[in-house]
Order: structure tokens, then sequence, then C-alpha cells
């Protein structure tokens, strides 16, 4: 455990401009607990962020704190915490949703348009070696988790939360497009929730060589699909893998939107009428992190051969230009005290 001494920070000030800073070490408020980071994952819109300074209506207009997959240890609580959490390992969940709109009290936190989520400006991330959070936010990890597998429970949220919306039931034939991170921890997370054929596409070769490895189908984006599938989840964002994946869904098949790349995509009209597709979207996710956390746990979900890079604080910008170097990386953690 370090002394807090200095909350040195990974400060992005605009596109292509990261600094390692000293940030005042937070106070917990009531009702908050502070964490030592111990890992913090970099997810494509950190990297997003910094290459390009915003993402569409968000815009680093003043220097903000990257990072916002990141678990840690409680080493203080604010008042009406109970003292008793100091030494957890806990996920932060990353946005804290304000508990009292119409989206809010209808149990869709996710949608809550007064959110608060690290890294999405003007907020602070959490590449910082100490971070103030909501109690309710900071999720006790299983003992046998290690501070990676941890922080990889935001990314499995989003495929928990893709599977929730699929309604994805024992027996079910599933369609995964994108072997990304976010990909690879929803096929993984549809096989737990009893999917089987499991099938991932990619145009890359070492990523489809991760999906093989992972136990999964792995077919060429450009191979034709054989084979019929009950869901789609769509996690590449290229409209291509959206058009044919739900050419390969069966009546009644469902299609979940996670990847995020051209806005305006054509949608084959008859086909979604004739075989009464439903296509939904999802934002995030809510009520995810205790079902994540518990199956990375049970090794339902494994961040083997995912998590392939480490960096110390110093290296964060090493860690977000790491895709245009390395073809074969998929994620990469920042150890915020190393
Ligand atoms: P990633 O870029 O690492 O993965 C995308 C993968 O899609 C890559 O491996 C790429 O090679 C592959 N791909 C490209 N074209 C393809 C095609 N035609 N067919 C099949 N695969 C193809 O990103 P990631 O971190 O895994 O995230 C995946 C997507 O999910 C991103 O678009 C991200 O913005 C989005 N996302 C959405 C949410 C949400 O709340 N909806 C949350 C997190 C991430
Ligand atoms: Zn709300």
């Amino acid at each position: 455990m370090s002394d807090r001494s200095n909350n040195l920070s990974a400060v992005l000030y605009g596109a292509g401009d990261l600094r390692i800073e000293d940030r005042p070490v937070p106070v917990p408020a009531p009702g908050q607990v502070l964490v030592e980071i111990g890992a913090v994952g970099i997810c494509g819109s950190d990297v997003h962020y910094y290459d390009h300074g915003r993402i569409g209506r968000y815009v680093v207009d003043s220097p903000m704190i990257v990072g916002h997959e990141s678990a840690g240890t409680i080493v203080a609580v604010g008042e009406n915490v109970s003292p008793d959490r100091i030494g957890q390992l806990v996920a932060l969940e990353p946005g804290v949703p304000d508990r009292t709109c119409e989206q809010c009290l209808a149990g869709r936190y996710n949608l809550c348009p007064n959110v608060v989520f690290f890294a999405t400006p003007p907020v602070d991330g959490s590449i910082s070696r100490w971070v103030a959070i909501d109690q309710y936010f900071a999720h006790p990890a299983p003992d046998n988790l290690s501070v990676d597998e941890a922080a990889m429970a935001e990314p499995v949220s989003v495929g928990v939360w893709a599977a929730k919306k699929a309604e994805i039931r024992a027996g079910d034939r599933v369609l995964v497009t994108g072997a990304g991170p976010i990909g690879l921890f929803a096929a993984q997370v549809a096989r737990a929730f009893g999917a089987k054929n499991i099938t991932v596409t990619d145009v890359s070769v070492f990523r489809l060589a991760v999906a093989r490895q992972l136990g999964f189908t792995a077919i060429a984006a450009s191979d034709p699909l054989q084979s019929e599938f009950d869901v789609l989840l769509e996690c590449s964002g290229a409209p291509s893998a959206l058009s044919t994946g739900m050419l390969a869904l069966a009546a009644a098949g469902r299609v979940v939107l996670v990847g995020m790349g051209v806005d305006t995509v054509s949608i084959n009209v008859p086909l979604v009428q004739g075989k009464e597709l439903t296509i939904s979207g999802i934002f995030r996710y809510a009520n995810t992190y205790p079902l994540a956390l518990d199956l990375l746990a049970s090794a339902a979900v494994t961040t083997e051969l995912i998590v392939t890079h480490h960096f110390s604080l110093a290296e964060t910008e090493l860690a977000l230009t790491l895709a245009r170097r390395d073809p074969n990386a998929l994620k990469a953690i920042v150890r915020p005290h190393s």
C-alpha cells in the first residue's frame, strides 16, 4: 500500500496530449468510499478521446482524467459507510445515476439523463492512484478474483446486458460479430446463459484464433455463414456485419446492437417483417456488476487471452496507442501504482 502523498493521474488535455499530473487525493464524501486503484482497462472510448479529443458531442475542452474500467481496494470510508468495508477489493461501476429521475425509478438507471460517468467530459475518469466513489457503485469482488479480473467486470457487464437484452436462453444459437474484448466477453456470457453453437466473426486472423481458443466457432467475416442463429450480438459496429448477421437469423430472431460505428445503416424491412425479428440497442448496462463478478469468479468468463498487455501509470500513453502498434493486442491494463 502506498502512502497518500500524491495522486498521480493520467490527464488528457486534448487530442494527443496526455500528461501525468498530481491531483488532490479525494476525501470520501458521506456515502462514498476511497479506493486505491489497482487496475484500469483501456477501452476504445479512451483511445478515441486520446486520438480525437472528442466523441460526438462530448468534447474534451478542459483537462480530464481518462479510464473507466477500474478496480482497487477500499482504503477509507466517508460518513454513513461501514468501516468494515476497508480492505475490500472492489470493482468500480463507472456511472453513478441520480436515482430520482423517471428512468432511475423505473430501474433503468443506465438511461438516467443525469448520470455522472467516469471519463465522459467533463467528468474525470479513474486512471488515478486514488478515486472516491459512491459506496453502492464499489462492488465487492469475490475472494478469488485478481484486481485485473475485477476491473474487467466493466466490459463483462456490457456482455451481460447484451445477453439479457437478447433474452438468451438455454439452447439458443448465438452469432457474435466482432471479436474485440466486448465480443469475446459477450460470447462467454452467452455461453454462461446456456447458449450453444456460439459463432464469432471478425476480420482479424489473430482475434479469430483467440475466439477459437476460448471454445467458439470462429469464422472470417468474409466467409459465408452456413448455419442459422436465434440471436445476433453485433459487437463490431460494421454495417456489413449487421446486414449479413441478420440474414443468418432464424424466424423470431433477436438482434442487439452493441457496436458503435456508422451512425446510420439500412435495414432489410421484408426480412425484419417476414421473420418478425426484434432489434434493440444497449446503452452501457444496469444492475450487472454482481453477476459479472460472479461469472468471472466461477471462471465461466475468463480474462485470459483477452488481457494481453500491462502498463505503468507513466506508460499510459503507450497503452492508449497500443492498438496502432500491435495488431495482436486486445485489452491493455494500466496499473496506477506502478
Ligand atoms: P474493438 O474495436 O476491439 O472490436 C471490434 C472488432 O470488430 C474488431 O476486432 C474488428 O476487427 C471487428 N470487425 C471489424 N469489421 C468487422 C466485420 N465486418 N465483421 C466482424 N467483425 C468486424 O472494440 P471493443 O472494445 O470490442 O468494442 C466493440 C464495440 O462495442 C465498439 O464499437 C464499442 O464502441 C462498442 N461498445 C458499446 C457499448 C454500448 O453500451 N453499446 C459499450 C462498450 C462498447
Ligand atoms: Zn436518474
